[in-house]
């Protein structure tokens, strides 16, 4: 794996490739990689001809009240995991690469971004404002034809298929399942931050995503499955900052589960990591039933 630092490399090292028409990949992170990672690269392996990961700790998504400084950070061992894991180019620029002297645009996307972490009392509409410029910069940089996210980040996921089909990005949104640790709790850079006792309560998070699916499922209304969740998160002594039933597509409230995918989705701070999590449920609308001759 080939390591750039400036976009004159990536474009170097990305002419060939394209010129000859192969597959180019892009997945975009802040380090720090983990198994969520890894799935995405092998994914991308499986598909392309080039994979391309990017790794900036992006300052215009983090609040001032944010952990910027101390996001953890490990070059060298991401350089070894995306390797392994069949990366061909890493682009790692630098602050200033990516936000000059007289850098002054944003990409904003509406609606989406002021609910759940955007609602303005948490991480604001600021944090996708910063996530989806970066990724634009990203995909005018590289210019894959697939890049990758995770479903770990589903609103993020939304916000991104939203910029890409309004702005004409001439890319494929792959969107991959959540990686979790054996005992539920969801892969994040984030999870170095729990102390021991905070890491024995952090599956309460997905205990109470599968509580509110089950219920889901089983018919209940969206308030019913959230109370299911809610009861969950209370035993395990986890206070929400949301926990919220919505159309997994555009994000409005729900209150059944017989429309179209659902997505319940949960922030928490555990000890000193603000953790988040989801699940979709399918429509649990029974097919009409055929008229038996
Ligand atoms: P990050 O480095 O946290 O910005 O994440 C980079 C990409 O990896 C994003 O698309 C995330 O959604 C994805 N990702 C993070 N955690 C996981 C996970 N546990 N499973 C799958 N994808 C993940």
């Amino acid at each position: 794996m080939k390591v750039v630092r400036t976009k004159d490399d990536l474009k170097e090292e990305l002419a060939a490739p394209r010129r000859d028409g192969r597959i180019i990949g892009l997945v975009p992170t802040m380090g720090s990689l983990h198994a969520g990672h890894l799935s995405l690269l092998r994914a991308a392996r499986g598909e392309c001809d080039v994979v391309v990961m990017s790794l900036f700790v992006n300052p215009a998504q983090f609040g001032p009240d944010e952990d910027l400084a101390g996001y953890p950070r490990d070059l060298e061992h991401d350089i070894e995991l995306a390797t392994a894991a069949g990366a061909d180019l890493l682009y790692s620029p630098a602050d200033a690469e990516v936000y000059p002297e007289g850098f002054a645009t944003a990409v904003t996307v509406s609606g989406l971004t002021e609910v759940l972490c955007g609602d303005p009392a948490r991480r604001g509409p600021e944090h996708f404002r910063g996530v989806t410029t970066i990724v634009a910069k990203l995909l005018n940089l590289v210019g894959p034809d697939v890049a990758y996210f995770g479903q770990k980040d589903a609103q993020q996921a939304v916000v991104i298929r939203r910029m890409v089909e309004d702005l004409d990005f001439p890319v494929r949104i792959e969107v991959m399942p959540t990686v979790r640790e054996p005992d539920g709790l969801a892969m994040s850079s984030r999870n170095a931050y729990l102390a021991p006792g905070d890491r024995e309560r952090a599956p309460g998070i997905h205990r109470a995503l599968n509580a509110a699916a089950a219920a889901a499922r089983a018919g209940s209304t969206a308030a019913d499955a959230l109370a299911a969740a809610r009861a969950e998160l209370d035993s395990a002594g986890i206070e929400p900052e949301y926990l919220e039933a919505r159309d997994a597509i555009d994000l409005t409230p729900i209150e059944t589960f017989n429309g179209r995918p659902a997505l319940i989705a949960v922030a928490a701070r555990v000890g000193d990591a603000r953790l988040i999590d989801n699940v979709v449920v399918e429509s649990t609308q029974r097919p009409e039933r055929q008229e038996q001759r």
